[in-house]
C-alpha cells in the first residue's frame, strides 16, 4: 500500500496490504512468546519499556520527520507525539508493580471472616491495538505500552493511511533487542478485522460506525473491548467566563491537529449577554492561525486533514450549514491546494444542521447563541456523542456544578484537551463515544488482564470435615445458617429475630 503526503499527494512509503490470512500465523507466534513474557517480574518488562522510552528520545526527531511525510502535521504535533508515549512509559513504569500486585480486600460480611481473600490480575494473552491515522505514534504507543506491561504481547494493526509512525515503534523494541512481544501488522480494514477474530482483547480507536463492527465481531467471539470512538464534544461559555482565555481556548481545543481529534470542540455555546464578544475575540484567533506545510521551524499552527474524502466532509457541513442559514464569518473553504481546509468559524447555526448533529472531524467551529446556562447545558446533552466537554466560567463551584450535569466521560473547566495528559484519570466516552476507558489509573493497565479471585482460611487451624450449608441438608443446619444471614442483614431487632 502506498503512503501518501496529505499536503501535496507524493507518495512518502509503501507497506504490506497483509493479507487476513496471515493474521493468524503473525498472533500465533505471539502467543507461543507471552508465557515468557509475562513470566518476567514487572520490574523487568518496566526495564524493557524504560529502554523502549530511552530509543524514542534518542530518535524522536527522526520519528516527528517520518511523521510529517505521512501527515503533514505542524511540528509541535508531530514532535509531541513521541514525547506523550514516553511520558505514558514513564508513569505505567513508575505504578505498574503496584497497580498489577495482589489485592487482600476485606471480607464483606462478619459471616466471611475467617477467609483471607486475594484478587489477582493476569494478563490476556495476545491484545490487538487497532488505531485510526490522527495521532498515528501516540494512539497505538499509549494503548500499547500498559498491555504490554501488564505482561500481555501486542499486535498493532494501524490505519492504511498512516502505518509508517507505527512501524517505528515496532523498529524500536526491534533495536533495544526486547522479546518478540510486539508486532505491527498493516492493511486495510479485512487485516483488522483478522486482527479482531485472532486476539484475546481488542482495544480499538476509530470512528463509531466500525467500532460497532468490532464489537459485535468480540460479543460473537465473548472476548472483552474497549472502544475509543468518536465525538462531538460542546464548549460553553457562560456569561462569567474570562472572555479572553475562552476564545484562546476553544480556538485551540477545535483547531488542535486542524481538527482531526476525537476530543476537538466542535459545538460552541455561548450565552447571549457575553455572545457578541466572544465570537469577535474568536474569529481574531482564529483568522491569524497560520495554515502550511511545517518542516523542522515550528512555522503553522494548521495542517491539512488526511485525505479528501475528510476534506468533502468538512465541505458539506459547512456549505449545508449555510443553505440553511448559517454564517461563516471567518475561512468556509478548502483551499484548493493538496487536503487543507481554512479554519472556519460558523455563526447562526443550530441543531438541524449537519455540523451540529455529525461529527466533523475538521477546523470548524460552529456557534450557537444561547439564553443561559440551563440552555447550554440541555443543548449540550442533545447529542447521541458523549466524549468529552468543556465549561468556561470565572466561578469555579459554577463550573463544577455545571460538569456534574453535562452526558460526557470527560469535563474540562476552563481548559482543553488537558485530561490528555492526566493519565491518572480515565479517559472514555459516554453514549456513541465508547465502552471502557483508556489510561485512569490502575484502571489503565489492569483493564489487560482477567482477574483471578482466591480465597482460603485465614488460619491455619484444623477445620472440622464439614460446613453449615455443605449436605446432608437438616432443618436444624439451615435454621442455624439462614437465621445467621437474617439476623446480619435483617433492619430492626425484631425483623434480625424472625418475628414480624
Ligand atoms: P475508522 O473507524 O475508519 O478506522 C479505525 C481503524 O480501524 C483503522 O485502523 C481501520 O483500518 C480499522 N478498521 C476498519 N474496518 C475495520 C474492521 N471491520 N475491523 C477492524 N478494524 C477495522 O476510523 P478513522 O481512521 O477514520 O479515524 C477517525 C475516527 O477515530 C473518528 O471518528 C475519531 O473521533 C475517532 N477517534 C477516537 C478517539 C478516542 O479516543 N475516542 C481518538 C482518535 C480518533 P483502515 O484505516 O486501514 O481502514
Amino acid at each position: 500500500m502506498e503512503v501518501h503526503n496529505p499536503a501535496d499527494g507524493r507518495i512518502v512509503g509503501a507497506v504490506a496490504d497483509t493479507d487476513p490470512s496471515q493474521v493468524e500465523a503473525a498472533v500465533a507466534r505471539l502467543r507461543s512468546e507471552q508465557p515468557a513474557w509475562a513470566a518476567l517480574a514487572p520490574a523487568e518488562r518496566v526495564e524493557w519499556l524504560l529502554r523502549l522510552q530511552d530509543w524514542i528520545f534518542a530518535n524522536s526527531a527522526d520519528i516527528a520527520d517520518l511523521m510529517q511525510a505521512e501527515t503533514a502535521k505542524p511540528r509541535v504535533d508531530a514532535e509531541i507525539e513521541p514525547m506523550f508515549v514516553a511520558e505514558v512509559i514513564g508513569y505505567y513504569a513508575e505504578n505498574a508493580a503496584r497497580f498489577l500486585a495482589a489485592e487482600h480486600p476485606r471480607p464483606h460480611s462478619p459471616a466471611n471472616m475467617s477467609k483471607k481473600l486475594a484478587v489477582t490480575y493476569h494478563p490476556y494473552p495476545v491484545v490487538g491495538v487497532i488505531t485510526p491515522w490522527n495521532y498515528p505514534l501516540a494512539l497505538p504507543g499509549i494503548d500499547a505500552v500498559p498491555a504490554l506491561l501488564a505482561g500481555a504481547a501486542v499486535v498493532i494493526k494501524p490505519s492504511e493511511a498512516t502505518p509508517l509512525s507505527a512501524m517505528e515503534l515496532a523498529r524500536g523494541w526491534a533495536e533495544i533487542g526486547a522479546p518478540p512481544v510486539l508486532e505491527v501488522i498493516t492493511g486495510r480494514g479485512a487485516t483488522g478485522a483478522a486482527v479482531v477474530d485472532a486476539v484475546d482483547f481488542v482495544q480499538f480507536t476509530g470512528s463509531t460506525r466500525t467500532g460497532k463492527a468490532v464489537g459485535h465481531a468480540c460479543v460473537d467471539r465473548m472476548i472483552p473491548y474497549s472502544l475509543e470512538l468518536g465525538g462531538k464534544d460542546p464548549a460553553l461559555v457562560l456569561a462569567d467566563a474570562d472572555l479572553d482565555r475562552a476564545a484562546r481556548g476553544i480556538a485551540f481545543g477545535g483547531m488542535l491537529n486542524a481538527g482531526q481529534m476525537c476530543t476537538s470542540i466542535e459545538r460552541v455555546y455561548v450565552v447571549d449577554a457575553v455572545y457578541d464578544e466572544f465570537v469577535q475575540r474568536l474569529v481574531a484567533i482564529v483568522a491569524e492561525l497560520r495554515m502550511g506545510v511545517d518542516d523542522r521551524e515550528f512555522r503553522y499552527d494548521i495542517g491539512p486533514l488526511v485525505d479528501s474524502a475528510q476534506v468533502e466532509i468538512v465541505r458539506r457541513h459547512t456549505d449545508e450549514a449555510v443553505a440553511a442559514g448559517a454564517r461563516v464569518v471567518v475561512g468556509g473553504a478548502a483551499t484548493g491546494q493538496g487536503n487543507f481546509f481554512e479554519p472556519t468559524v460558523l455563526v447562526d447555526t443550530d441543531h438541524s444542521m449537519s455540523c451540529l448533529a455529525e461529527e466533523t472531524f475538521g477546523p470548524t467551529l460552529p456557534i450557537v447563541r444561547v439564553a443561559d446556562e440551563d440552555e447550554a447545558v440541555r443543548l449540550a446533552n442533545d447529542s447521541a456523542y458523549g466524549l468529552s466537554a468543556t465549561v468556561w466560567t470565572g466561578d469555579r463551584a459554577r463550573g463544577e456544578r455545571v460538569a456534574s450535569r453535562l452526558e460526557a466521560g470527560t469535563v474540562n473547566i476552563n481548559d482543553a484537551h488537558v485530561n490528555l495528559f492526566n493519565l491518572a484519570v480515565p479517559m472514555g466516552g459516554w453514549k456513541q463515544s465508547g465502552v471502557g476507558a483508556r489510561f485512569g489509573g490502575a484502571y489503565g493497565i489492569r483493564k489487560y488482564c482477567r482477574t483471578r479471585a482466591v480465597t482460603v482460611d485465614r488460619l491455619p487451624v484444623a477445620k472440622s470435615p464439614s460446613e453449615l450449608l455443605w449436605f446432608p441438608y437438616s432443618r436444624r443446619k439451615a435454621g442455624l445458617a439462614l437465621g445467621m444471614m437474617r439476623a446480619l442483614r435483617a433492619r430492626g431487632l425484631r425483623a434480625r429475630i424472625g418475628r414480624h
